[in-house]
C-alpha cells in the first residue's frame, strides 16, 4: 500500500504556513526509504517573524500575566490532549524516527503527557525565599518568566524530549520557538495544532522547520531569544555556546554521552543481563544514556557474555509498525553509514566480533531499511576509538576488568560523563562506585527509571546545566528578590 506523503508547515503566531518562498525538504521512513512527507523549510525571514511573535505574546499577550492557576490549567489540558492523541504521536515517531509505535505508544507519550503535567502541578507548589532584616526591611523573591526561548530538540526522541523542555517553559511563563529535528519533523509539529486546542494563546508556542546550520543558527543568534535549551551532539553545543555568546544567552545543554554499564561478579545476572540489553540496544541504542561500554568482572565474563549474546540475538528486529518489535531501524542513511563505519574501525582496531555486524535478514516492505543487527564486540583496549566515541547505533563493546579500581579507572577514561550504571549486590561496593563515577546519573542495579524531580544532565563534556523539577524551573525563570523598607 503506498503511503500518503503529509504537508507539514510551519507553525508561527497560532496557525500552520508555508516558508516564506515556499521551499520544502522531502523525510523518508528509514524503515522503506520511502517519502512520507514534505516539510516547509524555514527561511531566515520565517525564524526572524517567529522570534518576533514569540516577543510580543512574551511582552503583550496574556500568558506571563495570567494567574499560575490558569497557565496550569491550559497544560494539564493540552497534556490531556496528547494521551488522546497518543496513537497518532507515536505513529509519526515510528515513521520518521523508526521507533517501534508499540513501545513509543505506552511509554513516551504517556510520558511527554507527564512531562507537561508535572511542571503545571509543580509550579502551583512553587513559593519563594524571604529574608527579613532586623525590623527595618524584608527581601522577597519572585521567579519570573525569562522571555522568549528557543528549544532545539534532536532526533532520536522527537516528541518526548521537546516537551521535557516546554512543559517548564510555558508553566514559567515564557513563549517558544521549537526547532525540531530536520530528520523527525512529523510528531513536533503537531505541538502547534495540540496547543491551540488546550487555549494556549496564539504566538506562545511556534515550530519552524528546517536545517540546524541556517534555522538552527538563525534562531541561536536572534537578538530576540533569551535562552536556549538544546538536546543533541556535544559538536553541535559547542557551536550553539559560541552563537549564542553575543547576545548572551542563558544556555541549558544535554549533550552526548558514552556510559559505563559495570557489571561485578555479585551481580544478579537475572536483572543485569535484561538490564544491558535495554541499555545497549533501546530505540537501536539511538539513546544518549545507552550503556554502551559494558565493563564486566573477569571471573564471570564468559558467563555474563553468553547469557548477553544469546538475549540479543533473541531481539525481533522489523517493522517499527508491527506489534513484538524490539528494534527498528536506524534513523537514515547518513546515519546508517556512520554506525557501520565504526564495524570498520572495530576490524582496524582488532576487537572480536561476538554477533551482529550485518544487515538483519528482514521482511519484503522494509528490506531496503536501514537496518542493523544488535551488534557485540569484545576489546581489551578501553582507549580504542569504538570505546571512546559516541556510536549512537546498536554497537557495545565488551571489556573485562579486574578489580573495582580498574573497573572505575576504566568508567571514567571518557570526555563524556552523562550516565552511569552498576549492577552488584554489595552495598557497598555499590555506594563507592556511585561516589566515584564521574556522571550525572548513576543507575544501580537498574537504568533509565526517571523522577522528574530528580536533576538530570551531564558531567565534563555530556553537558550544561540540569534539567528536572526546581533545577528547570532554575533555567526557566529569572529570580528577582525585593527589599521593603517596613518603616
Ligand atoms: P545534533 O546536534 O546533530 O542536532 C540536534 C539539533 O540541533 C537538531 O535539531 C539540529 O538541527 C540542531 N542543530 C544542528 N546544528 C545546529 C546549529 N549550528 N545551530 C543550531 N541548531 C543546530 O544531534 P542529533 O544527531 O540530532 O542527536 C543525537 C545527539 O543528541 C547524540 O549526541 C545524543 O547523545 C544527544 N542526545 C542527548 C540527550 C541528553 O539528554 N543528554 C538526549 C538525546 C540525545
Amino acid at each position: 500500500m503506498k503511503t500518503e506523503v503529509k504537508e507539514i508547515g510551519l507553525y508561527i503566531n497560532g496557525e500552520y504556513v508555508p516558508s516564506s518562498d515556499n521551499e520544502t525538504f522531502n523525510v523518508t521512513n528509514p524503515a522503506t526509504q520511502e517519502l512520507i512527507a514534505r516539510v516547509s523549510e524555514a527561511t531566515v525571514e520565517d525564524v526572524e517573524r517567529a522570534c518576533q511573535v514569540a516577543r510580543e505574546a512574551f511582552e503583550i499577550g496574556p500568558w506571563r500575566k495570567i494567574t499560575v492557576q490558569e497557565r496550569s490549567a491550559k497544560l494539564r489540558k493540552m497534556a490531556d490532549i496528547i494521551l488522546e492523541r497518543k496513537e497518532d504521536i507515536a505513529r509519526y515517531d515510528a515513521m520518521d524516527v523508526g521507533k517501534p509505535y508499540e513501545s513509543t505508544v505506552a511509554h513516551e507519550v504517556a510520558r511527554a503527557a507527564n512531562n507537561i503535567r508535572f511542571f503545571a502541578d509543580f509550579v502551583e507548589e512553587q513559593g519563594g525565599e524571604t529574608y527579613p532584616m532586623r525590623e527595618a526591611y524584608i527581601n522577597f523573591t519572585r521567579y519570573e518568566p525569562v522571555g522568549v526561548a528557543a528549544l532545539i530538540t534532536p532526533w532520536n526522541v522527537p516528541f518526548m524530549l521537546t516537551t521535557w523542555k516546554l512543559g517548564p517553559c510555558l508553566a514559567a511563563g515564557n513563549t517558544a520557538v521549537i526547532k525540531p529535528a530536520e530528520s523527525t519533523p512529523l510528531s513536533v509539529s503537531l505541538l502547534g495544532e495540540i496547543a491551540k486546542e488546550a487555549g494556549i494563546p496564539d504566538g506562545v508556542v511556534n515550530v519552524v522547520q528546517g536545517q540546524g546550520a541556517t534555522v538552527g543558527n538563525t534562531l541561536t543568534t536572534h537578538p530576540e531569544v533569551d535562552l536556549i535549551s538544546f538536546t543533541g551532539s556535544t559538536t553541535t553545543g559547542k557551536s550553539i555556546l559560541k552563537s549564542g555568546a553575543d547576545t548572551l544567552k542563558k544556555v541549558s545543554f544535554e549533550l552526548g554521552g558514552k556510559a559505563a554499564n559495570i557489571i561485578f561478579d555479585d551481580a544478579d545476572l537475572e536483572k543485569a543481563v535484561p538490564g544491558s540489553i535495554r541499555a545497549a540496544f533501546m530505540n537501536s541504542g539511538q539513546v544518549c544514556l545507552a550503556g554502551s561500554r559494558i565493563l564486566v568482572q573477569r571471573s564471570i565474563f564468559d558467563n555474563f557474555l553468553e547469557k548477553f549474546k544469546k538475549a540479543a540475538m533473541d531481539l525481533k528486529v522489523g517493522d517499527p509498525q508491527e506489534k513484538g518489535i524490539d528494534m527498528g531501524p536506524l534513523v537514515s542513511k547518513v546515519h546508517y553509514n556512520k554506525v557501520t563505519s565504526y564495524l570498520d574501525v572495530a576490524k582496524e582496531e582488532g576487537a572480536t566480533l561476538v554477533c551482529g555486524g550485518k544487515r538483519p535478514v528482514l521482511p519484503d516492505h522494509v528490506k531496503n531499511g536501514y537496518y542493523l543487527e544488535p551488534t557485540i564486540y569484545v576489546h581489551n583496549n578501553p582507549k580504542s576509538r569504538i570505546c571512546q566515541e559516541e556510536i549512537f547505533g546498536p554497537v557495545v563493546t565488551l571489556i573485562p576488568f579486574d578489580t573495582e579500581e580498574e573497573a572505575l579507572q576504566i568508567a571514567n577514561d571518557t570526555e563524556y560523563g552523562l550516565n552511569g550504571v552498576v549492577w552488584t549486590e554489595n552495598l557497598q561496593r555499590a555506594h563507592r562506585i556511585s561516589y566515584n563515577v564521574r556522571a550525572g546519573t548513576i543507575w544501580v542495579n537498574c537504568w533509565f527509571v526517571r523522577d522528574l524531580r530528580a536533576p538530570f544532565g551531564g558531567f565534563k563534556k555530556s553537558g550544561i546545566g540540569r534539567e528536572g523539577g526546581q533545577h528547570s524551573m532554575e533555567f526557566f525563570t529569572e529570580v528577582k528578590n525585593i527589599c521593603m523598607a517596613l518603616n
